[in-house]
C-alpha cells in the first residue's frame, strides 16, 4: 500500500515560505493499495495537485473512491478543482456523513453554485456515485473499511482502511469527549464511552492520520471547535499500539518551526513513556511504503454491506432538569434535526416520565430541580424502560462530579458551554447507534394540521372531512437537498407541502437532470401516483428547509370517499393539470414555435447594439405567452442552445442555434 499526502493543513489554505515544508494545502491524503483499488480520503485544496497527477497518468478508465470524512469547507473545496471529476471516462464513488444541513451531493453542488463556482455539479462529465455513510463496514476494491462517527462540530466519520493485513486509520477533524483538565492523563483513567470507542478505533494501526491542531496550553480556549490537542492524540496512539502516527491538521497559526518541535517533543514524551511508536507529522509529497501480505481468497470474500446512512431525525427526546433557558438552549441546539424536546412532566420521576413519553433519548441537565444526575442516571439503567436508552448528562462544569461513576450510568456527557452543532452531531450518532430511524416518529411543528398552507382541496371542507385527509399522516421535516421520492420508485403515498418548497426533478431520455417545477407551500403533490398505481415519474428534493405531511396512499383515498367536495376540487386541480399538459404538448410538438423563438433569437442577438433579450420581449415578439414561451426555452435548453439567466435569455451555443433553424 502506498500513502501520499497532498494536502495536510486545518481549517483554510495556508501557503507561504512559513508553511512551504509540511505544505498549506488543506486535507488530502492519496491511497493506493497493490490490487490497484485508488482511494482519495478529502477533498480540501491538496486535490487540485493530486487530481492533476491523477489525469497525468497514461492508464484508463480511472475509478477512483473518495472518502470524505465531513462536508466542512476545509476537506471539500479542492473538489471543485479535481480533474478527475472532469474526465468522461472516469467513475467517482464519493462516500460521506450528510451534513448538518442537507445531503452529500447538496454540499458537493452547494459550493458549486453559480456564485461560486462557473461549472456546476451537475455539469461534470465523470461518473459520480453518492454513497451517504453511517457506523458500519464496507469494501471499496479490495480494500475493507469500517467507519465511525468523530467528535466534531459536524457529523464527521474516521476510516479504517485494511489490506494485505495493513491497516491505516484516518481520524480528522476530532476532538476529546472528555477534558478536565491534562492531570487526567497521569491517572490512565479513560472514563468517556466516546473516548473508548475512539481508542478501540485506533486500535493495532499501522499508520495513524489524526487531526493535532492543537497544543495543550492552546485547547482550554478552543474547546468545542472540534479538534485535538498533540499530547491527547499521542496518548491515545500509544495506548492502542498504534506503530506511526502522523499529526495532521496543521493549524493555520503553525509554522513549520514550531511543527518540526512540537514532532519533536511528542517524540521525546512518547521514548520517555518506553513506546517504539514513531511519531511524524505530514507534509506536502510525502508518501509511506507499507507492504501488504499477499491475500488470501479467504479475506478477499466480501461481507460488507456498504453502511447506510441513517441519520435520524424527529426523535423524541426528554429533557430532566436544568431551567427554562436551558430547555430554550437545547432547544435551539436540537430542534433543526427535527426533535422534539419534552420537558418533564411536573409531578413524575425521570422513571415514569419515559414509561409514559416513551423517549429515543433522555438528557438530564443538572441542575433545576434534578441536584443528582448522577442518582437520576442510575435509577434510569436499572429500570426496564431505561436500561437500553442513551442518556446524555449536560455538566455545569467539569468540577468535581464523580464523573467515571456517572460514566459507568450515562452514555455522554456534556459541558456547558456546549457547542451546539456538535451536540446535535453526537445526538446524531447516539440516536443512529440506538436504532432510531430518519424519520421514525413525527416531527412537531407545533402546528400540526394547522390549515393555512393545505393545499387547495382542503379548502372549507367540514372538520371531519379534512380529518379524513389527514388520517395517518406523518409530519416530516426536511432539510435542503432531502429527497422525498425518487423517479421509478412505486407509489406509497401523497405529500402536502406545509412550509418551504419542493422541487420536482426529472431525467429527459438523454440522462439529463430536468427541472420540473419548483411547488410551494400549499402544494399537493403525488396523487397522480396514488390514483393510477404507476411508479413515480419525478424525484422530489426539498429546496429549503421545509415541512410536507405524507399520507399513505391508501389513506387519501378512504379520505376522499369520505368528501365528495375533495373529489370535485381534485379533479379541478386535475383537469387545469390536463389543459396545460396539452398545451405544452401542443408547443413541443409545433417544431414550428422553437423555430421561430430561435430566429428571433438570433436576430436579437447579432444585430448591432442588441441586448440579451429578456423572456417577456422574446414572447412578445413570437405572439405566445409567457409559460407557453418558457416550454419552448425549455426545450431549447435541453439542446443546449440557450441559458436562461434571470429574465435574460441568452445563447449557449450559437453555431447550434443557427443549425437548428436552417435544418
Ligand atoms: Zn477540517
Ligand atoms: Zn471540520
Amino acid at each position: 500500500m502506498r500513502v501520499k499526502f497532498w494536502g495536510t493543513r486545518g481549517s483554510v489554505p495556508t501557503p507561504g515560505p512559513r508553511t512551504a515544508r509540511f505544505g498549506g494545502n488543506t486535507a488530502c491524503v492519496e491511497v493506493a493499495a497493490d490490487d490497484g483499488t485508488r482511494l482519495v480520503i478529502d477533498c480540501g485544496t491538496g486535490a487540485r495537485e493530486l487530481g492533476a497527477a491523477l489525469s497525468a497518468e497514461a492508464s484508463r478508465p480511472l475509478h477512483l473512491h473518495l472518502l470524505i470524512g465531513h462536508t466542512h469547507w476545509d476537506h471539500i473545496q479542492g473538489f471543485p478543482f479535481f480533474a478527475p471529476a472532469y474526465d468522461p471516462t472516469c467513475t467517482l464513488d464519493i462516500y460521506s456523513p450528510p451534513g448538518l444541513e442537507g445531503t452529500l451531493e447538496g454540499s458537493l453542488s452547494g459550493q458549486m453554485q453559480y456564485t461560486y463556482f462557473p461549472v456546476r455539479l451537475t455539469d461534470l462529465r465523470a461518473r459520480l456515485e453518492f454513497h451517504e455513510l453511517g457506523e458500519g463496514a464496507f469494501y471499496a476494491g479490495g480494500v475493507h473499511i469500517q467507519t465511525q462517527y468523530l467528535n466534531h462540530t459536524a457529523p464527521a466519520l474516521g476510516y479504517r482502511l485494511t489490506v494485505g493485513g495493513v491497516t491505516v486509520v484516518y481520524a480528522s477533524d476530532h476532538e476529546p469527549f472528555w477534558w478536565p483538565g491534562t492531570r487526567y492523563r497521569s491517572t490512565g483513567l479513560l472514563p468517556h464511552p466516546g473516548d473508548q470507542r475512539h481508542l478501540a478505533f485506533l486500535e493495532g494501526a499501522d499508520v495513524l492520520i489524526h487531526d493535532a491542531q492543537f497544543l495543550d496550553r492552546e485547547y482550554p480556549a478552543r474547546r468545542g471547535w472540534g479538534h485535538s490537542p498533540v499530547e491527547y492524540v499521542t496518548e491515545m496512539a500509544v495506548r492502542a499500539g498504534v506503530r506511526q502516527l502522523v499529526l495532521f491538521h496543521h493549524d493555520p497559526a503553525h509554522d513549520d518551526r514550531l511543527i518540526a518541535s512540537i514532532t519533536r517533543a511528542a517524540s521525546r514524551r512518547i521514548a520517555a513513556q518506553g513506546s517504539s511508536m514513531e511519531v511524524i507529522a505530514a507534509a506536502e509529497g510525502l508518501e509511506l511504503r507499507l507492504p501488504e501480505q499477499p491475500v488470501t481468497a479467504f479475506m478477499l470474500q466480501r461481507g460488507a454491506e456498504q453502511p447506510c446512512c441513517d441519520t435520524p431525525y424527529s426523535a423524541r427526546l426528554l429533557v430532566a432538569g436544568g431551567t427554562a433557558d436551558d430547555l430554550t438552549a437545547l432547544r435551539e441546539a436540537l430542534a433543526p434535526d427535527g426533535h422534539r424536546l419534552l420537558p418533564l412532566p411536573p409531578g413524575l420521576g425521570v422513571v415514569a416520565a419515559v414509561a409514559r413519553l416513551r423517549p429515543a433519548l433522555v438528557l438530564l441537565v443538572a441542575g433545576g430541580k434534578l441536584h443528582d444526575p448522577l442518582h437520576a442516571a442510575a435509577e434510569l439503567r436499572a429500570s426496564a424502560v431505561g436500561a437500553k436508552l442513551p442518556i446524555v448528562v449536560v455538566l455545569r462544569d467539569d468540577g468535581p462530579v464523580r464523573v467515571a461513576e456517572l460514566l459507568a450510568e450515562a452514555t455522554d456527557i456534556v459541558t456547558q458551554p456546549y457547542s451546539a452543532p456538535m451536540l446535535r452531531s453526537r445526538v446524531r450518532a447516539w440516536l443512529a447507534r440506538c436504532g432510531v430511524r430518519r424519520r421514525a416518529a413525527r416531527a412537531s411543528t407545533g402546528r400540526r394540521h394547522s390549515e393555512q398552507r393545505l393545499p387547495a382541496i382542503f379548502a372549507d371542507l367540514p372538520p371531519r372531512e379534512r380529518a379524513a385527509l389527514l388520517r395517518d399522516a406523518t409530519t416530516c421535516q426536511l432539510q435542503p437537498g432531502d429527497v422525498l421520492c425518487r423517479e421509478g420508485e412505486p407509489p406509497t403515498g401523497v405529500y402536502y407541502i406545509r412550509e418551504g418548497a419542493v422541487q420536482v426533478v426529472a431525467h429527459a431520455p438523454d440522462g439529463q437532470e430536468m427541472l420540473l417545477a419548483t411547488l410551494p407551500a400549499g402544494s399537493m403533490v403525488g396523487e397522480l401516483a396514488v390514483l393510477d398505481q404507476e411508479p413515480r415519474t419525478a424525484t422530489l428534493v426539498a429546496a429549503t428547509r421545509t415541512v410536507v405531511d405524507f399520507v399513505p396512499g391508501e389513506a387519501f383515498l378512504a379520505g376522499l370517499q369520505r368528501s365528495p367536495r375533495a373529489c370535485l376540487r381534485l379533479l379541478r386541480v386535475l383537469a387545469s393539470r390536463l389543459r396545460a399538459t396539452d398545451r405544452r404538448v401542443g408547443a413541443l410538438t409545433s417544431g414550428d414555435l422553437a423555430e421561430r423563438v430561435a430566429r428571433q433569437l438570433l436576430r436579437a442577438v447579432t444585430s448591432d447594439g442588441a441586448e440579451q433579450p429578456t423572456a417577456a420581449a422574446l414572447a412578445a415578439a413570437v405572439g405566445v405567452d409567457l409559460p407557453q414561451l418558457e416550454r419552448t426555452l425549455m426545450l431549447l435548453e435541453a439542446g443546449g442552445f440557450v441559458r436562461t439567466d434571470g429574465q435574460c435569455v441568452r445563447v449557449a451555443d450559437l453555431d447550434g442555434l443557427l443549425r437548428f433553424v436552417l435544418e
